[in-house]
């Protein structure tokens, strides 16, 4: 039996979303049918809209949404009806980065996660029986009910708020993984945080959570600077004003001992670099576009015993990572709800604008709750 379903659809490079209807087929063996409380719009469905990737459309995109289970397909034992769902990037589960705990490093993410497509090149949404791209990292949460790959599911508890979890499956733990579970900070420790979006703020939070007790942040806007002094950081740098490997060496006495760098920016990457002291340790979360090369000095660096990491999805198992850091917000002490603006579905191209223009850090975009159930 079909299901009608309302999705925001990409149709093409640098095109709005349209909002049309669409049909779902039954969940097929493996996944799970979710209807979506709301979804986070995040740069990767931006820069798939762009076609950097080879993304097949027209699609259903989204990656950060949260939800309720409606449906099981057949082999799903993981989630019941009922289930409140975070969800996240989609894995194979048996490659060697699988099976040891690294499914950020599957040997299948590409496809799985960009295609826009089942494995097998089957798609879930049709329009008027034509076929529509599907499962985009396993997900494709821009519709009221989809489809999800079993992987890409995060039961959490029904107390947690949905209508601000989903981009906990994506740009929150990009950066809160980046620091807990890659750079893993001693308390006390010093770290810079290059750029102060959504995925550097969840950065920030996180080294809060690691007890880091200098929290820097460099970016190029005074707002985020201001909100990231509020969110925790010890100082700000505005790289405009001020040379940020100078000023990093001035504060730490000689160099940062961890550092994350959120933008991709060619530039950025060796600043960051730059300003690691002796045995410090830098990730790489900023995606930037195939083909962008960075040069460091290996010259000089070797003889600090540095460490370079880069990073996908803060090296998560979303089926741990994410528990963990709802149980933290639960606590208090990771407040990502305070990066959040929230949409409604419709204006999801609004949403869209204003994370390209900065003037959301993270929109997420809410949808209308079913007539049942009002
Ligand atoms: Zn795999
Ligand atoms: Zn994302």
């Amino acid at each position: 039996m079909l299901v009608r379903v309302t999705a925001a659809v990409a149709t093409g490079k640098g095109n709005p979303l349209t909002i049309k209807e669409l049909d779902l087929a039954e969940p097929g063996p493996g996944e799970v049918q979710v209807r979506m409380v709301a979804t986070g719009v995040c740069h990767t469905d931006a820069s798939v809209r762009e076609q950097w990737y080879p993304t097949q459309m027209p699609a259903v995109l989204g990656h950060e949404g949260a939800g309720i289970v409606e449906k099981t397909g057949p082999g799903v034992t993981s989630v019941q009806p009922g289930d409140h769902v975070v969800l996240s990037f989609a894995s194979c589960g048996t490659c060697a980065s699988c099976v040891s705990g690294h499914p950020a490093y599957c040997s299948q993410f590409f496809p799985l996660n960009f295609f826009g497509h089942r494995p097998d090149g089957s798609v879930t949404f049709t329009d008027g029986g034509e076929p529509v791209g599907s499962h985009f990292f396993g997900q494709s949460s821009f519709s009221t009910v989809s489809n999800i790959a079993e992987r890409s599911v995060v039961k959490v508890p029904d107390t947690a708020p949905l209508d601000v979890l989903g981009p906990i499956g994506c740009s929150i733990q990009t950066g809160a993984g980046a620091v807990l579970n890659v750079l893993d900070p001693e308390a006390g420790s010093s770290i810079v945080i290059f750029g102060a979006g959504a995925v550097g703020m969840s950065a920030l939070l996180a080294a809060r959570v690691a007890n880091a007790s200098t929290v820097i942040a460099v970016d190029i806007i005074e707002d985020r600077l201001s909100f990231a002094a509020e969110l925790g950081a010890t100082h700000v740098i505005n790289s405009l004003e001020e040379d940020p490997v100078a000023r990093i060496r001035e504060i730490t006495g000689g160099g940062v001992d961890y550092a994350v760098d959120s933008t991709g920016n060619k530039a950025v990457f060796r600043t960051m670099v730059d300003s690691l002291g002796t045995r410090g340790h830098a990730a790489l979360v900023g995606l930037a576009s195939p083909g962008t090369e960075s040069t460091i000095d290996i010259g000089t660096t070797i003889l600090t015993g540095a460490k370079i990491s880069l990073v996908i999805e803060g090296d998560s198992v979303p089926q741990t990572f994410i528990p963990r850091l709802i149980s933290l917000y639960e606590e208090g002490r990771f407040p990502f709800e305070k990066l959040i603006t929230s949409y409604a579905f419709e204006d999801i191209n609004t949403a869209f604008d204003d994370t390209r223009t900065g003037a959301a850090l993270k929109p997420v975009v809410v949808f209308q709750a079913p007539a049942e159930s009002l």
